[in-house]
């Protein structure tokens, strides 16, 4: 066990390097003929990884995608001097006044904005617009019959000097889908066929889906798969060439060989159908782990894969040793994160997606990084 971890019952490790890999994979995907830059997405703190703990593997980006001006802002003050897009544009007039970072995009997804940036100030380093089309997903953005004049009013914007320019950004609702994306491409380009403006449409996983239409747009919004998971369902990240950034470390605390119908757990829900060894595992849902976990979930113990019994606690995880080598108190436990048990695959068993467990680590988890190797041994894109 890494010295760093001595008396951890619990820990994850963020490996910078595997970020920096990830990217440079991405780009790859892309291909040297393609011009398409690389927004890296890192809303809600970096996918859970934490920003300041993977600035170092995003070097390469051309720019940071973040939810709200705040995490800009945050950006900024961790030290990217690059440009940095606001998925969620303008919260409300009082942001429009306050724009003072250079280098900045916002997307914007109704009309209000636009008012706001009109009664706004102008400035010396005034912002790029990127309106959002509804597409297929729906959630937010301008519908087919809003969308041009939005685009008109913003060329008013850029005329009186308000805002840099206007791009289009569009976000798929099934991008993972082999057919996922021929339709709304085909309505969102016939929309915008004769308004200029650079184009943003990939997510990850229409970039490793569909690279080919990744290829020829202007940048790509890459998010889970800059940190090692895979969004398609048929193909994990690591068979993807993609390297997990985060892994999730425990150990087990306790064994009881049990009797067949003895139960385990709050109100006996776990029992044994055989005899069998049961490990306990020092996680539990108060450190991010579901509690919902279904009975089959697999775990690593001693590198070993071990299904979990289900009834997490809040503290515990009993877990299936029958049949293992045999596992000492204290084994290593690794919850997800290594190319045998990426967090996708463990996601999949939990009828969740990755994002969302990278995402839940609670602050009682330490989080310890994973020194980044010297700039010789960092692989080049
Ligand atoms: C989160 C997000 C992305 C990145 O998505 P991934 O599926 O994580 O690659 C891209 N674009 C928008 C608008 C997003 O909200």
């Amino acid at each position: 066990m890494d010295g760093n971890a001595i008396g951890l019952r619990v820990h994850a490790r963020v490996d910078a390097a595997a970020v920096a890999h990830n990217l440079a994979a991405l780009r790859a995907r892309l291909g040297p003929a393609s011009a398409a830059r690389i927004w890296a997405t890192v809303k809600a703190d970096a996918y859970g990884h934490g920003l300041h703990r993977v600035l170092p593997g995003l070097a390469g980006a051309d720019g940071l995608a973040v939810s709200q001006l705040a995490d800009a802002r945050a950006c900024r003050a961790a030290g990217w001097n690059g440009p940095l897009l606001v998925l969620g544009g303008l919260l409300d007039a009082e942001e429009a006044q306050r724009l003072a970072l250079p280098d900045l995009h916002l997307a914007l997804s109704h009309d209000r904005p636009i008012d706001w940036l009109g009664d706004a100030p102008s400035r010396a380093a005034p912002p790029w617009i990127w309106l959002r089309y509804a597409g297929d997903i729906g959630y937010t953005g301008f519908d087919d019959a809003g969308y041009a004049e939005a685009y008109r009013r913003c060329t008013v914007l850029a005329r009186q000097g308000r805002i840099a320019g206007i791009a289009h950004l569009n976000h798929y609702g099934r991008a993972e889908q082999p057919d996922g994306i021929a339709q709304a491409d085909a309505r969102f380009q016939a929309l915008i066929r004769d308004l200029p403006g650079p184009r943003s449409f990939c997510n990850s996983a229409a970039l490793l889906r569909h690279p080919d239409a990744a290829r020829s747009t202007d940048w790509v919004r890459p998010g889970i798969a800059l940190y090692g998971a895979s969004p398609l369902p048929d193909i994990d990240g690591p068979a993807l060439g993609l390297r997990p950034a985060m892994s999730l470390h425990t150990r087990i605390i306790g064994i009881r060989d049990v009797a067949k119908g003895e139960r385990l757990g709050y109100n006996g829900s776990i029992v044994a159908a055989a005899p069998m060894r049961v490990g306990m595992v020092a996680s539990g849902y108060g450190d991010g782990y579901p509690r919902r976990t279904p009975a089959g979930t697999p775990v690593l113990v001693d590198g070993h894969i071990a299904p979990t019994l289900g009834a997490v606690t809040m503290d515990l995880i009993p877990v299936d040793l029958t049949g293992l080598p045999p596992v000492a108190i204290g084994a290593p436990v690794v919850l997800w994160g290594t190319p045998e048990l990426p967090v996708e695959k463990v996601a999949r068993h939990m009828g969740t997606i990755a994002a969302e467990l990278l995402t839940s680590l609670t602050p009682r988890v330490p989080v310890i990084p994973v020194p980044m190797a010297g700039p010789d041994d960092l692989e080049q894109k």
